[in-house]
């Protein structure tokens, strides 16, 4: 049976009805019996600890989780950190900048994230040595890409990609979900690869109409607190049931895995052919060109160097199977 594994972001520490609505994916996919691969942020790990919502890690427990970096939005934002370093001093800002995060998961978990995930569209490659340096094997939404979404080593790291999605407005609305399942489930049937990783939202943007970060882009800080706008109740509900729908469907045709069962069915890991390797530098370098449009960076903010240490590591890159 294929192995597929379902991811929704929680990151949002700033509304008010974020943290519920993060108890309620994580219910909901318990209700379900699937098993969800769930990335909190640093951030969101430090909100709920001070907030006293042990009741909203309590109901992750049951599920895969990883870290979705220490503090994803806020600046500077991984690019923004590492893009004007080099190598040895962009490893150890790196370090230095995901280790709060690690520390706020497992004090609020009690347990080491299984994976780090990857904030919006952000990413340099001494990320890898952070990963090591504080025991975390993969990281998911790579931005390192060979063809056919295949998962890979990279610097020692496993390098999960987010294959497939269904965004948030797809779910809340039924005349969009129906279409947007049929697809998910066309391309996981008409893919080559044992795993596939399939992305299907933010709890916090079924519960509100815009990004949560929105007061964050182009490199500004707020000086407050800018909260957005909730959805209508019945757009809420609507969204969870047709979610609901798709985990039945998904449960009963494939293996729904967390990460760590993941990271079992990808070994062995081989040589890419001189084809392949091309083409993971060329989708990977255009990938992290693209990144820096992200809105959340400042403006200004060049890839070239982030595009050259990725490159450098090159000969490193192993495919999966
Ligand atoms: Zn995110």
């Amino acid at each position: 049976m294929k192995a597929i594994s379902l991811f929704m972001d929680v990151e949002d520490p700033v509304n008010p009805l974020a943290d519920d609505a993060a108890k309620d994916f994580a219910e909901l996919f318990t209700a379900a019996g699937v098993k969800g691969s769930f990335c909190l942020t640093g951030e969101k790990c430090r909100t709920l600890t001070a907030r006293g919502r042990q009741d909203v890690a309590a109901a992750y427990l049951p599920h895969s989780l990883g870290l979705h970096t220490n503090t994803h939005s806020f600046h500077p934002s991984t690019m923004e950190l590492l893009a004007d370093l080099e190598w040895e001093e962009g490893c150890r800002a790196a370090i230095q900048a995901e280790r709060p995060g690690m520390d706020a998961f497992t004090n609020l978990i009690g347990r080491p994230p299984e994976f780090w995930g990857g904030g919006g569209n952000t990413w340099s490659p001494e990320i890898t040595e952070a990963l090591k340096q504080i025991g975390i094997p993969a990281y998911s939404y790579a931005l390192t890409e060979f063809a056919d979404h295949a998962p890979h080593r990279f610097n020692g790291v496993v390098g999960l990609p987010q294959a497939l999605s269904i965004s948030e407005l797809d779910w809340q609305d039924d005349d969009r979900a129906a279409p947007a399942v049929e697809r998910v489930l066309r391309e996981i049937e008409e893919s080559a690869q044992p795993w596939l990783g399939i992305f299907v939202g933010h709890p916090t943007k079924f519960r509100y109409k815009h990004w949560w970060d929105i007061p964050y882009y182009a490199g500004r800080t707020p000086p407050t607190p800018e909260y957005g706008e909730p959805v209508a109740d019945e757009v809420y509900e609507a969204g969870k049931q047709n979610l609901t729908s798709f985990l039945a469907i998904v449960s009963k045709r494939y293996d729904v895995v967390g990460i760590s069962e993941a990271l079992t069915r990808l070994n062995p890991f081989r040589e890419p052919t001189l084809l392949e390797l091309n083409e993971f530098k060329a989708r990977t370098a255009k990938n992290l060109r693209s990144a820096i449009h992200w809105p959340i960076h400042r403006p200004g903010l060049s890839p070239e160097l982030i595009v050259s240490k990725t490159l450098a590591l090159a000969g490193t890159a192993q495919i999966a199977g």
